[in-house]
């Protein structure tokens, strides 16, 4: 609710803007009464009238004073201390900050509807909940702020040391929420934390927030956005079931929308769309849909090689006294692995000593095994064709160099994969 009060004076002191000025000149001249003479001059962000209540100036006795200082005998041995005119930010009738000029006072209001202010927005209006001062006050040789601190000050509210002790189920961002702050500022006032790892029962450090003044500010912006396409399906029997591979790219459309967006200290409360035009139509995307059944998948029992280098670094067989259930083919990480022949993957998962593993099964009991992987870049119901890269080789699980474990199983029996390749 913008304040009854600087309405009122807004509206009964606009006629006499002119006649201000030069009150207030007078005011300058009349330096012998102290502190006890406010002038107003000024309400919100918004109201860029000049504003005087004269009632305390009244009282000093109109240009009076002028004439009686200067007809006042010079006083040479005591010198008078001076007070000169600041402007006072009030907020509620409290002073929460002195700025030494009239421009820096306006500018500490116009800095806090900035911070709530969307980049490049046209301003409809601004309201304060609070009722919102310039004010013009004597003082000697007062503490003056920067309009930069003036306006943190009011934007973030006095700090007040807090703690929050851990509870089962706390988490960095609730308490950030809960408390007003961000994560980063979460994150910067508890740097000996890991974020990551809250213990229960450990205390964290809180600033909370408390705003000055609760701005609401209504503003117009334009913006583009994407307009989403359409998929359509065709179905192949080239294709197995469950694939699906896109035939033509769909392309997003663009328009132009213009809002007008309400927010509370920068919390949207309303969002209305005034004014739309496409700027382009999205294209609908045509995907390729598989029919055919996976049943009748089977590899074609000729393999390719899984790695464009074979250097057998041990041999399928006998192995230390144990049994090696597959062929090691050394090569350094990173290198792809490619699927022998077509094929279903099976398992794409990390299995004990196997580190990595990618099994896939190409029909008839056949399936071939892919172990130490790096990196898997296939999943479980993904059909592969013969020559597709499926992972890299790695060093997971119980390796001692990089090399792909490789095995060749029919009906579950290891064979010696030498006979397929
Ligand atoms: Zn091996």
């Amino acid at each position: 609710m913008y304040s009854m009060f600087t309405d009122k004076i807004v509206a009964a002191v606009k006629a006499i803007t002119n006649k201000t000025r030069e009150i207030v000149t007078d005011f300058r001249i009349d330096k012998l009464s102290k502190l006890s003479k406010k002038t107003m001059i000024g309400i919100g962000a918004s109201a860029l009238a000049v504003v005087v209540i004269c009632g305390a100036f009244a009282l000093s006795g109109g240009e009076e004073p002028e004439n009686a200082l200067l007809s006042a005998p010079p006083q040479e041995e005591e010198p008078v201390e001076v007070a000169e005119i600041y402007y006072s930010i009030e907020i509620d009738g409290t002073s929460v900050a002195l700025l030494a000029t009239e421009e820096d006072a306006r500018a500490v209001l116009d800095n806090v509807v900035d911070h709530y202010r969307t980049e490049g927005s046209e301003i409809i209006s601004v309201a304060y909940n609070e009722s919102v001062e310039i004010v013009e006050v004597e003082a000697v040789e007062p503490e003056l702020m920067s309009v930069e601190d003036a306006a943190t000050m009011i934007l973030t509210g006095t700090k007040e040391p807090k703690v929050h002790t851990v509870v089962s189920g706390d988490n960095f961002w609730d308490i950030a929420v809960k408390n007003g702050m961000t994560v980063e500022e979460l994150i910067a006032s508890n740097p000996d934390k890991d974020p990551d790892r809250l213990k229960i029962g450990s205390t964290l450090n809180l600033y909370e927030l408390k705003p000055f003044v609760h701005v609401s500010l209504t503003e117009r912006v334009a913006t583009t956005e994407r307009i989403d396409y359409d998929i359509a399906y065709e179905e192949t029997n080239t294709l197995y079931k469950g694939e699906i591979k896109v035939k033509t790219a769909g392309v997003y459309g663009q328009r132009q929308v213009t809002k007008e967006i309400v927010r509370e200290n920068g919390v949207v409360v309303s969002s209305t769309e005034i004014a739309s035009a496409v700027i382009s139509e999205p294209s609908t995307q045509v995907n390729l849909k598989g029919t055919k059944s996976l049943a009748t998948l089977v590899g074609s029992g000729s393999f390719v090689s899984p790695m464009g280098n074979l250097e057998i670094s041990s041999a399928y067989g006998s192995r230390g006294g144990g049994r090696h259930t597959g062929v090691d083919l050394r090569n350094p990480k990173g290198t792809p692995i490619y699927a022998v022949d077509d094929g279903v993957v099976t398992a794409a998962k990390y299995q004990g000593s196997y580190g990595n593993i990618v099994k896939l099964s190409h029909g008839n009991g056949v399936e071939t095994w892919y172990a130490h992987c790096d990196k898997m870049i296939v999943s479980v119901g993904d059909v592969v064709k013969k020559g597709q890269q499926i992972a890299t080789v790695g060093i997971t699980g119980r390796a001692t160099g990089y090399h792909l474990h490789f095995e060749v199983r029919k009906n579950g029996v290891p064979q010696n994969p030498m006979n397929y390749l």
